[in-house]
């Protein structure tokens, strides 16, 4: 029998929907067996988490996904089976929490020259005092009626160009690799065909990121195309990385994103889960 592997989630922690016990439940419902919880920049959901899954009897895998700026675009790496107590992760993904207070503030500011007032609150009360993203300041202006949907609110306030954009100050790759190396875990670079590189760049991402320990790409995402599925997997091949799956499931109010249910990896990629680093085969 095949086992469900989900390795990219996120709960309440960060910018998901479900509390981390929620999420597991679920993950658990819809035939995952293995579930990363990553969110973004911080492991605070992975206590609730694993009490949950213990109790289930599936098996989780700590998680994180780092923010990172390399060459003035973003670039998320995700930190598979990390020991969260770890003293060199720790006080990096603060400074990364403290840079999305300072953001999330002058987001707010942004937004208000631009004639909406109350956004840092409204973001910062839905994400009740843990991360802020910009998802919140989304989902906010989405309840107060400036967009249809959060991917409106993304178009139109909130990516570069757009008056509520602020440039993030994440890790670099070198600190992030350093932070998830440390602390015990395997380095993979999360949906590698979002960022719209042209193969030549993301070929020097994928060469600074081996340099630097990384050793998987997630070739199966819930935002990636049949098509982007199998440029990545082989890409994963000719690079030498392992192949990664996760959903990046964020809440059932996005229904085109499920847990554990995307596409096989393509014929010929080396899953990081077969890897003589995975914790359990
Ligand atoms: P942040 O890390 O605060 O910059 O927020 C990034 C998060 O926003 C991502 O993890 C996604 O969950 C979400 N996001 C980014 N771009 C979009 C988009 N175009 N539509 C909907 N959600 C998005
Ligand atoms: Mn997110
Ligand atoms: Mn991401
Ligand atoms: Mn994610």
């Amino acid at each position: 029998m095949t086992i469900e592997y989900d390795l990219h989630s996120h709960s309440t922690a960060s910018d998901g929907t479900l509390a981390p016990a929620e999420l597991v439940q679920r993950a658990h419902a819809a035939g995952v067996q293995v579930l990363a919880l990553t969110d973004h920049d911080t492991t605070d959901g992975i206590a609730g988490a694993r009490t949950k899954a213990e109790e289930l009897g599936l098996q989780l895998i700590p998680g994180v996904e780092v923010s990172v700026n390399w060459h003035s675009q973003t670039v998320h790496v995700l930190g598979l089976n990390i020991d969260p107590h770890c003293r060199v992760l720790q006080p990096g993904l603060q400074r990364l929490q403290a840079a999305r207070d300072w953001r999330a503030e002058e987001i707010g500011r942004r937004l208000h020259k631009a004639g909406i007032a109350g956004a840092f609150e409204g973001a910062s009360a839905l994400a009740r005092g843990r991360i802020v993203s910009r998802t919140h300041f989304a989902r906010f202006l989405v309840e107060q009626g400036h967009a249809r949907n959060v991917r409106k609110v993304f178009q139109h306030y909130l990516v570069h160009g757009k008056p509520g954009h602020v440039a993030g100050e994440w890790a670099s790759l070198e600190e992030a690799l350093d932070w998830i190396t440390q602390a015990g875990g395997m380095a993979v670079i999360a949906h590698p065909a979002r960022y719209r590189m042209t193969a030549r760049k993301l070929s020097r991402l994928i060469g600074e990121f081996r340099e630097l320990g990384g050793i998987g790409l997630e070739v199966v995402s819930g935002s990636h195309t049949r098509e982007n599925i199998n440029t990545m997997g082989a890409l994963a091949r000719t690079e030498g990385l392992l192949a990664s799956r996760g959903s990046d499931y964020h809440g059932p109010e996005n229904p085109w994103v499920q847990l554990g249910s995307m596409a096989e990896l393509p014929a010929g990629c080396s899953p990081v889960w077969e890897s003589d680093a995975w914790p359990v085969h």
